[in-house]
């Protein structure tokens, strides 16, 4: 490090000659990660355009306003159509060129797709308005960008290649120069740094963007897309600015900071009359972060405390995003309290398979796999289809080797895993044709590319969003917080207190339903885990009275069955070991299954899981039906023994 801070010495007094100038770029990312980090990516359109309105005038290099969480999130619960947004985004944009965030193989979803795929998407995107890419790959086999970066080439679009950071073992100074060499060889526009979990540190990050410099000798810009988890980042800024850096990556100031970026003002008044000055207006970007401020209001309720600076990341070195998932698996199993032997978890998972930076889609893989690992008791007892298939190389190659232990378990005794082989050949080279036929089947017509596309990124959200679409019945999830109004004075509620109705609020309906509460302690604001509509919300409130609760400590929860299924009862009952939604029944009523036999599939924080059946026998009755949300109690099928 001595020898780090000498170069900073030698580079300040460069800087401090006269004449010394260099324009540092800055990209805005607040329409996609920022309201991604901070917001949960619930902003509807319509709130989004004023801002984005504003942002045109500014002068930013790129405006970030696409990503994969914007086509998950649009489709779950916006009920919006991701290219409608971006098509109405650019009519408000003219003048900057947008940007998103491309999964390489995985495109904007959570699986390698055929090559086919991938080249439409990106001449799609074109078609509607992203000019620039920023192209990684979660586990950084570059293998799995080389098709999208020669599409987006092709098709006339930026590419920006990404290197993902991550601390481990095998990630070490030579590893970074490596990947920016492999990324250099592919002739992006950009190469692109990215730190999604926010645990970088200034020297470290000035020795980097330096090597990479000199190893790309300087022939192509690199930029720094840094996440603020740690509250490093800023700092992070300025030393990459003196290491030679070309683009920042920021937020406007509401959204900023934390498990987002630095904010836009900060950076742009801390270079504003030095040789780094971005030439962008404060007072200008001062009206946008007002816009962002309405935004910020309008969508409070989507703000969670795991948003801000947290030092715990630099301990256990897990993004925010992945955190918040994993919390609401817990949530709704019941099992918050057992979310430190979770966090402890996560690293023996990540090193059991080989290391992969936390990103989608390694962050769900290993994230799951840790809850499933404790939940069940038993580390890999359940393993999910997606570790099976990342072993067998469906992802690429992983940065480090996999354990040997679960290698067994998944191949078979002393078979090893084969990455040889690009992650897009093992990917179905149909889903194109399959996708049309299916289309053709549930809308009664010839479906256009960007619903195909849709159909075959979110097979299971797709096709809710356009039969409901085509149906006129589009409802997307209420925007209006449910706030939690003022407790009743003087009356001790009972056991038999209600804990599921019908709120009327504003006219509008909502069904709630009290679904848990935390561990009572004096110094902290109750939580309340409460379902409105279906869905998991966090409620903080300090009652005058309490309600009685039933018996043991820790969280309480009704668990009446929400779609009227059964609750589990008999050796033979399947069930999902968290909840989820069921995405596939693998056998039909009086089919005779063997123990351990997947009979089901069910997605829980978006990876499908394979529910095994318990015993063996004969199928007795088929409950739940696709698409039906389950929680760990309830029947999803019934086994007979024979
Ligand atoms: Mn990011």
């Amino acid at each position: 490090m001595i020898e780090v801070m000498e170069e900073v010495k030698e580079k300040l007094k460069e800087v401090g000659k006269d004449g010394f100038k260099k324009k540092i770029l800055i990209t805005e990312l607040t329409p996609r990660d920022g309201i991604q980090c901070k917001l949960a990516t619930r902003v509807r359109t319509d709130d989004l355009l004023p801002l984005c309105a504003k942002l045109d005038d500014i002068g930013y290099y790129a405006v970030e306003v696409w990503g994969g969480a914007t086509f998950d999130a649009a489709l779950r619960y916006l009920k919006e159509d991701p290219w409608e947004r971006l098509r109405r985004i650019k009519e408000v944009m003219p003048k900057t060129k947008l940007q998103m965030l491309f999964r390489g193989q995985n495109i904007v979803g959570y699986k390698p797709k055929s090559d086919k795929t991938v080249k439409k998407f990106v001449e799609k995107a074109i078609e509607n308005g992203i000019t620039v890419f920023r192209v990684f790959d979660s586990l950084n086999d570059n293998r799995n960008i080389e098709v999208a970066v020669q599409a987006i080439k092709e098709f006339g679009g930026e590419v920006h290649a990404e290197i993902s950071y991550t601390r481990s073992p095998v990630h070490t100074y030579e590893k970074w120069m490596e990947y920016a060499k492999e990324l250099a060889d592919m002739e992006p526009d950009w190469i692109s740094f990215k730190d999604a979990t926010g645990i970088l540190q200034p020297l470290e990050i000035y020795k980097i963007i330096k090597g990479i410099k000199e190893v790309t000798e300087g022939k192509i810009p690199v930029l720094l897309h840094n996440h603020d988890m740690s509250g490093m980042a800023t700092m992070n800024h300025i030393m990459a600015v003196l290491a030679g850096i070309d683009m920042l990556d920021t937020v406007l100031s509401p959204l900023a900071f934390g498990a987002s970026h630095p904010a836009t003002e900060t950076v742009v008044a801390a270079l504003q009359d030095t040789p780094f000055d971005t030439g962008l207006d404060l007072a200008m970007i001062a009206e946008a972060a007002e816009e962002t401020k309405k935004i910020k209001k309008k969508y409070k309720k989507y703000e969670t405390e795991y948003a801000g600076v947290n030092a715990q990341v630099l301990i256990h070195k897990i993004p925010g995003g992945m955190i918040s998932n994993m919390v609401a698996q817990l949530i709704e199993a019941n099992a918050i309290d057992r979310i430190d032997e979770v966090l402890e978890e996560v690293p023996n998972v990540e090193k059991d398979l080989g290391y992969p930076p936390l990103l989608t889609p390694s962050s769900q893989i290993v994230g799951v796999q840790a809850v499933l690992n404790v939940l069940s008791g038993e580390r890999y007892k359940t393993i999910t289809k997606e570790v099976r298939d990342y072993v067998e190389g469906k992802y690429g190659r992983p940065p480090g080797p996999i354990s040997k232990e679960l290698a067994e378990k998944i191949l078979g005794p002393g078979k090893e895993p084969n990455f040889d082989i690009r992650a897009s050949e093992l990917a179905d080279q149909e889903e194109w044709d399959k996708a049309v036929e299916e289309l053709r089947a549930l809308l009664n017509r010839e479906p256009n590319d960007e619903e195909i596309l849709l159909y075959i990124l979110f097979p299971l959200q797709a096709k809710e969003y356009l039969t409901l679409r085509e149906s006129g019945e589009l409802v997307p999830e209420p925007v209006d917080a449910v706030e939690p109004t003022e407790v009743a004075d003087g009356n001790v509620l009972g056991a038999a207190a209600p804990v599921e109705f019908d709120v009327v609020y504003h006219g509008d309906k909502y069904k709630v339903k009290i679904e848990g509460v935390s561990i009572s302690d004096e110094n902290e604001p109750r939580k309340y885990y409460v379902r409105v509509d279906g869905k998991l919300e966090e409620v903080q409130l300090t009652p005058y009275k309490e309600a009685i609760v039933s018996g043991q400590g820790g969280t309480t929860t009704t668990t009446s069955g929400e779609g009227g299924l059964p609750k589990a009862s008999e050796p033979g009952d399947v069930v999902a070991p968290m909840p989820g939604k069921v995405a596939k029944i693998l056998v039909e009523e009086g089919q005779e299954v063997e123990q351990g036999q997947t009979v089901a599939m069910v997605e829980a924080m978006k990876m499908e899981n394979e529910i095994h059946a318990p015993i063996s026998g004969v199928v007795e009755k088929i409950f739940a039906k696709v698409g039906d949300q389950v929680n760990p109690d309830e029947v999803i099928l019934r086994i007979k023994e024979k």
